[in-house]
């Protein structure tokens, strides 16, 4: 895989290789489509990193010239897809609990057109448009330091957040700082609305290069300030990044100003490497961006799994499910263990928020965090299938569990599936056995 080295000039070649081949290696974890096409036929694919319900979004080269921030996007998906194979934690986090509760999407590229005519120059583009992409760029044929699309539209200025007092703006098409004749007349900042609204996440991240900094703010009201300002610390102190007071804030039009004001939900515009003068990152950098980085996203799927849960209801049901290990038990959801656990067999279910079961037990209502549990049956069926061989009877879907009896050959009425076992009728009551 080229992201095994980041250190290189990383296309959109290279990471839709990439995406594909750790799609492949990590087939439990990773899933992939595209979103969309630019108006000069690149994917801008997205990465769903996880299983879980709470959601957060992190994408990377919004400004062409900035890809090293797919270089980090890609090492992120990697590196915690790997940490969740091995089962290894990653900078004290858990990552295959966070990523059974929450899911990280990532549009690592969503300027590719602009990224590949930065890398490779004007053959990146029909010929038809080359006369005007270089009058664009002061007719230079040189595109290093070009942010913009092919169009000319700078993306991180397309979107509707102040966006009619946006400073510094060029009227015309240009390398950088053209705004768009109006909010979202890019394809690029259409198809990131789009997907945003679809994955509803408690958190985005975008990821810029420009001058060690972290921007979070938005004309807030105080309780989103308190909440977000204790979040913009911690990754300050995880990242070193220095934290942009709002006094200080810039003129909008920006992806996190618009997810911001649309959502009330916290969002951050980190900016990777010191000032440069119109350039890239020199790929050199990509160490040092690594170890300040790593461990952002998955703290902040702590956090907006925290999130989530809050705004969850909780609702009565009456369910049967199947502990098939020591399973702790909380008072509260989220809350303190209660130091006891139940051994594996089947439990009622009175209540849910989230993934977060309330069951009866000796002591009184307690909770057991379904995703730990692995306990529903995932899906209620209704199937004939037949054993081949003699069956062991389960109470519980677990070879840990002793067989009740046994079932000779036969075809049999399945009502629920968990995993590779098939929950059945007999005439002594229902059973499970493993397919
Ligand atoms: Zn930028």
């Amino acid at each position: 895989m080229y992201i095994d080295n980041p250190i290189q000039t990383y296309t959109y070649e290279k990471m839709t290789s990439d995406i594909h081949q750790l799609s492949q290696t990590y087939p439990e974890i990773i899933d992939y489509h595209s979103i969309g096409q630019t108006k000069y036929g690149r994917d801008l694919w997205a990465v769903k990193l996880g299983n879980g319900d709470a959601t957060v979004f992190i994408n990377g080269s919004h400004h062409a010239r900035e890809w090293i921030t797919t270089t980090l996007n890609m090492k992120m998906i990697q590196q915690y897809a790997s940490a969740y194979y091995r089962n290894q934690s990653f900078k004290n986090y858990n990552v295959r609990n966070l990523l059974n509760e929450v899911a990280i999407w990532f549009v690592p590229m969503v300027n590719p057109d602009g990224v590949t005519l930065q890398q490779k120059g004007l053959n990146a583009l029909p010929k038809d448009i080359h006369n005007q992409v270089l009058q664009m760029n002061n007719g230079s044929y040189d595109f290093t330091r070009w942010k913009a699309n092919a169009s000319g539209i700078d993306l991180n200025r397309n979107y509707p957040a102040d966006w009619p007092n946006i400073t510094g703006d060029y009227s015309e098409p240009r390398w950088s700082n053209h705004k768009g004749e109006e909010p979202f007349s890019a394809i690029e900042a259409q198809l990131i609305r789009d997907f945003t609204y679809e994955i509803d996440p408690e958190m985005a991240f975008a990821y810029h290069t420009t001058g060690q900094v972290l921007y979070w703010h938005h004309h807030y009201d105080s309780n989103q300030y308190d909440r977000d300002k204790r979040l913009a610390e911690t990754i300050s102190n995880y990242t070193g990044y220095r934290i942009i007071p709002p006094t200080d804030e810039p003129g909008g039009g920006t992806y996190t100003d618009w997810f911001i004001q649309e959502y009330k939900r916290p969002a951050f515009t980190v900016e990777l490497n010191p000032h440069l003068y119109r350039r890239h990152v020199p790929v050199e950098n990509f160490p040092s961006i690594w170890k300040r980085n790593n461990a952002v996203p998955l703290y902040s799927a702590q956090e907006s799994y925290k999130m989530w849960l809050n705004r969850q209801p909780t609702h009565a049901v009456d369910e049967k499910v199947y502990l098939i290990d020591q399973t702790q038990l909380y008072k509260h959801p989220m809350g303190r263990a209660t130091g006891s656990a139940l051994s594996p067999q089947a439990v009622s279910v009175t209540a849910k928020k989230g993934n977060w079961l309330q069951i009866n037990t000796w002591a009184g209502g307690l909770w057991i965090q379904d995703s730990l549990a692995k306990a529903s049956p995932k899906k209620e069926v209704n199937e004939r299938i037949t054993l081949e061989y003699k069956a062991a009877l389960h109470t519980i879907p677990t070879e840990y569990s002793k067989a009740t009896s046994y079932l000779s050959p036969q075809t049999v009425n399945a009502v629920a599936k968990w995993e590779d076992w098939y929950l059945i009728k007999t005439w002594m009551g229902e059973y499970w056995v493993k397919k």
